[in-house]
């Protein structure tokens, strides 16, 4: 309990103020479908989605299938990317689990987490961002600044990305996930920073035990 409030209702609150807040909070990555959302995600992995689209913009124009990255040609791939960082490790990964796509889903992302975290070098993280923003489905995306917001704001207390997602998930009703991953991300950016959070500006501060 905080402030007289069960975990739940201190998450509706926030969820609430932020959704006020940020009306237009959404996924930053540039995609037009659900492989390059797959592959843009891949690529955000210690990266700025900003990176991430300046390099998209021109790759998802020579790249338009499954297929294509599958036979795309390691080092040219590689060096097409480069400027997200980790780029070897980000090329290996695109083309294995572009290659799964191809041999056991005719070149479709499959709309199941099951199937998605079966791909390789696809984890929940990844496969909730196509989840939730391509099909529709409810989920929470774990990225850096939920769980960094989920441990301040004392919605969970465990440090594992997938135990901090079923701790939120029991907090908030399926339909507000996605959004809520999304606002939580916003906040993040532009408040609740890693370093010097702006705790006097923040118009959660009364729901959050982190607050001076
Ligand atoms: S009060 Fe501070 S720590 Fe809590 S959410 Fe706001 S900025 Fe983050």
């Amino acid at each position: 309990m905080f402030a007289g409030l069960t975990d739940k209702a201190r998450a509706a609150r926030i969820n609430r103020t932020l959704a006020t807040l940020y009306p237009d909070a959404r996924c930053l990555l540039d995609y037009s479908n659900a492989l390059e959302l797959l592959v843009a995600t891949i690529l955000a992995a210690q990266c700025t989605d900003k990176k991430v689209n300046e390099v998209t913009a021109s790759l998802f124009r020579r790249y338009r299938s499954a297929a294509d990255f599958a036979n795309a040609d390691p080092a040219q791939l590689e060096q097409e990317i480069k400027p997200t960082g980790f780029f070897r490790q980000k090329a290996k990964s695109v083309i294995a689990a572009c290659r799964a796509l191809v041999e056991r889903h005719g070149g479709r992302v499959p709309e199941s987490i099951e199937e998605l975290t079966a791909l390789p070098g696809v984890g929940r993280k990844t496969a909730n961002v196509v989840l939730g923003n391509v099909f529709g489905q409810p989920a929470i995306i774990v990225d850096t600044h939920v769980l960094r917001l989920a441990a301040r704001l004392r919605l969970s207390k465990e440090t594992d990305a997938d135990k901090v997602e079923k701790d939120l998930q029991a907090l908030l009703p399926p339909g507000e996930w996605t959004a809520f991953s999304h606002r939580i991300g916003f906040h993040g950016r532009q408040v609740c920073f890693a370093r010097n959070p702006a705790h006097d500006r923040c118009a959660i501060a009364q729901w959050c035990p982190s607050r001076p």
